[in-house]
């Protein structure tokens, strides 16, 4: 396995007291594989991610407990030196905001090419040049020209392209992927995309896609995992999930969304808002927005059930969901 996260926990120090952001997450991530995280904000994926990849801010937060299991060796353990060294050149992180992602009084190129002055001690003129392979390789057009650029002089698709290359630039085996065309428009959403699903196949990596969209990834990701207030709630195969969910919050991020064939009905919107993560509710933590919420759900934590052999829902009542979702 790739990547494995083991029962992980993170909290933050609020003015309201302590923020229970990630409460005993498990998930895992193979070579070659998708998984796509998938949640409201506040669900605690990105804490998830940022915790991975050893850039939480620390303090206010902190991992309290679980392990992070990369190639069979513990992250968390790792001075930070040691994680640094992980950091880029065997796991990388897109942002959605490149802008401030991007340095913006160095070019392009500059950037691209520092990745191989600083890793892999190369001249700064064949490093250039892997830079214009890169751009090339993303798709930007007329890269030779453009690696003199500044990021504003790119628009925002092709300074998310230039994020993918910079991210995939030591061909790292884990990629992580925030949210990575949310302020895109749907067009160059499906483009960019496409473009991160084209080079985790031909690189054979693994990547972790965060999203609040259910609609962005159903073409790409091969597992789901939902999160809810700082667990996960579900966790199937990308096909079951949008045929049967088995937990009312994935039935209703997936009602949510906008459909062709569903053109002039109104968009179904999950009632009310994630908890505060100071006080989340006792029992199931999704019971007050919960349509098939009853009295057992106020009291009691449900377990991540086995729904089958890949497939695990932290509903009491999952199997009622799945007939419901299947009629
Ligand atoms: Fe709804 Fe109860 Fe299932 Fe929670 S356990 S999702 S409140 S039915
Ligand atoms: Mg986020």
């Amino acid at each position: 396995m790739l990547l494995e996260v083991r029962d992980l926990y993170v909290e933050f120090r609020t003015r309201d007291g302590v923020a229970k952001a990630v409460n005993g997450v498990s998930y895992s991530v193979d070579a070659g594989e998708t998984l796509a995280v998938l949640g409201e904000s506040g669900s605690g994926k990105s804490v998830t991610a940022q915790a991975v990849m050893g850039i939480l801010d620390t303090p206010p937060g902190r991992v309290s407990g679980g392990e992070v299991l990369f190639r069979g060796r513990d992250l968390l353990a790792l001075k930070e030196d040691a994680r640094r060294t992980v950091r880029g050149a065997e796991m990388a992180m897109i942002f959605q905001d490149a802008l401030s992602a991007l340095n913006p009084v160095l070019t392009v190129g500059d950037q691209l090419g520092e990745m191989f002055v600083v890793h892999r001690g190369m001249s700064k003129k064949a490093a250039r040049a892997r830079a214009v392979e890169l751009m090339d390789r993303v798709r930007i057009p007329a890269a030779a020209e453009r690696v003199g650029q500044y990021p504003h002089q790119f628009s925002g698709g092709m300074r998310q392209r230039i994020m993918i290359a910079m991210a995939m630039a030591l061909e790292p085996a884990l990629i992580i992927a925030d949210e990575p065309t949310t302020a895109l428009d749907v067009t160059v959403q499906a483009q960019v995309m496409e473009l991160l699903a084209e080079l985790r196949r031909e690189l054979g990596m693994g990547l972790i896609l965060i999203t609040h969209d259910l609609g962005v990834v159903a073409d790409v990701a091969d597992r789901i995992a939902v999160m809810y207030a700082g667990r996960i709630v579900e966790t199937a195969p990308v096909h079951d999930i949008y045929k049967a969910p088995a937990h009312p919050y994935t039935r209703g991020l997936l009602d949510s969304i906008p459909r062709l064939d569903h053109k002039g009905r109104e968009l179904y919107a999950i009632k009310g808002l994630p908890p505060n993560l100071t006080a989340i509710p006792p029992g199931c933590p999704f019971h007050p927005r919960c349509p098939r919420a009853r009295d057992v759900c106020r009291t009691d934590l449900p377990p991540l059930y086995r729904v089958s052999q890949d497939r695990r829902s932290a509903c009491h009542f999952w199997e009622e969901t799945v007939d419901a979702s299947s009629a």
